[in-house]
């Protein structure tokens, strides 16, 4: 396994993978890896022959207030761990090496689904993704992209602009990959105190309690409401409770497939989660 901090030094460990066709898997990540990102490697392995893993935590998706500056930076142990799943390349590049030193004036903006959800709540946050990947994008140059459904809207955001960008790329997308008592494994899990650690995995008792409900027929209104009321009680500050159709679109009717959303907040620290409802019986 090569780590690379150059796009240099990357498209030169690339060449002979590209020059004889190989296909080329691309994992893009925050580092601080557990087994979400993992998973996410591992998915790559099994239809790609190269494997490139980014770790980059990428300032412009941050907002003010939010953790960029003590955001997780665990290269050594990311390492270790990639070097297990059988990655080949790790780019890391520096923020000099990424943004450079002259002002970037263009930005990637995907309107309408990103309009609410965490669209709301961290304005400018999908458009500094969007940059972000679609820079790495032009970097790596791989045949396939990995994400994991964790970051829902995320995943949605870059079909998106792949789509309406003719990026030359399949986006993959991974399960979400959650510890044992559920809670949806999650690089700012480590903010948690060992209390706040016993009522975090709440949410996703909640989620599963309401996919229940709503395949029982109870009103979806009276679900979502229930899953606030109780995340309050809990402890959390809720963001948002929210249903989509799994293409973000609002739903209309509840006895198809819909998808449910939860942001809230365990003292600093700002957790989501979803859960694909099938209404197939
Ligand atoms: P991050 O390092 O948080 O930016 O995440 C990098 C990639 O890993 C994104 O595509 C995430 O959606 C994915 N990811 C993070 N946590 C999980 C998880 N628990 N299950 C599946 N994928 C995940």
């Amino acid at each position: 396994m090569k780590t690379e901090t150059t796009i240099q030094g990357l498209t030169a460990s690339l060449a002979p993978a590209r020059n004889t066709k190989k296909m080329i898997g691309f994992v893009p990540t925050m580092g601080n890896l557990h087994e979400g990102h993992l998973t996410l490697v591992r998915a790559a392995k099994k239809i790609c022959d190269i494997v490139v893993v980014s770790i980059f935590v990428n300032p412009i998706q941050f907002g003010a207030g939010e953790d960029f500056d003590s955001y997780p930076r665990t290269l050594e142990q990311d390492s270790r761990l990639l070097a297990d799943v059988g990655c080949d390349i790790i780019f890391a590049p520096s923020v000099e090496q990424m943004y450079g030193s002259q002002p970037r004036l263009t930005n990637i903006s995907v309107g309408q689904i990103t309009d609410d959800l965490c669209g709301k709540s961290r304005p400018g946050h999908f458009d500094g993704v969007a940059v972000v990947v679609t820079k790495l994008f032009n970097i790596v140059q791989p045949d396939y992209a990995f994400f994991g459904q964790k970051d829902y809207q995320q995943l949605a955001v870059i079909r998106q602009f792949v789509q309406d960008l003719n990026i030359p790329l399949e986006v993959i997308g991974v399960p979400i990959v959650r510890a044992e008592d559920g809670l949806a494994l999650s690089s700012r899990n480590g903010y948690l105190s060992a209390e706040q650690r016993e009522i975090a995995p709440t949410i996703y008792r909640l989620l599963k309690q309401a996919e229940q409900s709503l395949q029982e027929g109870k009103a979806l209104s009276e679900v979502l409401a229930n899953i606030s009321a109780q995340l309050t009680q809990a402890g959390f500050v809720v963001d948002y409770v929210e249903a989509r159709q799994p293409n973000l679109q609002s739903v209309e009717q509840f006895d198809r497939n819909l998808v449910l959303f939860v942001a809230a907040k365990l003292g600093s620290t700002r957790l989501i989660d979803n859960l694909e409802v099938d209404f197939k019986t």
